[in-house]
This record gives C-alpha cells, sequence and structure tokens, in this order.
C-alpha cells in the first residue's frame, strides 16, 4: 500500500498496481488548473502552491468531484493498493505530492479509534 508520483513516460507497472492519470490536460479532475504556470522551472513552484490552494479550497466546499477523486484513493490505498499518481513531472516537483498529502490527511483525519476508514470529510476550522 503506498501512493506515489510517477512519470507516465517511463514508468513500467507492476502486477496489481492503480494508476490514475492526475493531469488537467487528459481531462483528471484532479489535474492542476495552473499547469501553465509549470512550465518554466522558476514557474514550477508557484504552480504546485497554487494547487495547494486550490486543493484546499475545493476540500473545503466539499466539492464531490475533487473529494470523490481523493476518498477513491485513499480508498484503493485502504485497500492496500499500490496507487499510481502519473504524471509527466517527475523528476522535477509535482502537484501529485500535494494530491498525497491531502488523501494522508483525509485518511488520518477520518481514522477512528478501531481503525475504520469512515471517509468522511472533516470539518475544516478557518
Ligand atoms: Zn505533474
Amino acid at each position: 500500500m503506498s501512493i506515489e508520483i510517477v512519470n507516465r513516460q517511463y514508468y513500467k507497472p507492476s502486477f496489481g498496481d492503480v494508476k490514475i492519470n492526475i493531469m488537467k490536460t487528459e481531462g483528471s479532475p484532479l489535474g492542476n488548473p495552473h499547469y501553465k504556470s509549470a512550465f518554466s522551472d522558476a514557474g514550477r513552484g508557484r504552480a504546485i502552491a497554487l494547487y495547494r490552494q486550490w486543493l484546499w479550497n475545493k476540500i473545503k466546499m466539499n466539492d464531490p468531484l475533487i473529494v470523490g477523486a481523493l476518498r477513491e484513493i485513499a480508498h484503493l490505498h485502504r485497500q492496500g493498493k499500490n496507487v499510481k499518481l502519473e504524471c509527466v513531472c517527475v523528476p522535477k516537483p509535482c502537484h501529485g505530492a500535494i494530491i498525497k498529502n491531502a488523501v494522508e490527511w483525509l485518511i488520518m483525519k477520518n481514522l477512528n479509534t478501531a481503525g475504520y476508514l469512515e471517509l468522511i470529510v472533516p470539518t475544516v476550522y478557518m
């Protein structure tokens, strides 16, 4: 059970992997709407910072498409799958790292004392 960001141009899947495309240009709901800022190395960090804000807002709004996609990744991860988030950035920084953090945060927040994953979006305090 892992979540890894991979470069879809080079990554060779292993048996049991679950690949999830996270590219805006290919219609992924988890794509970065600010991806064009990442076309220069100077803008890459900014694009990822903007994505972090964007994703956080979507979680706070409980956007069904975005939160649903994050929950799906959380489910797969908890089922012991090796989730591969596919983009073309690696080895450069990628917004996939933000997705991974968000999924891990959702799992942590939703684990009750018995260890169940309830998958309820946590209340966010501003
Ligand atoms: Zn990327």
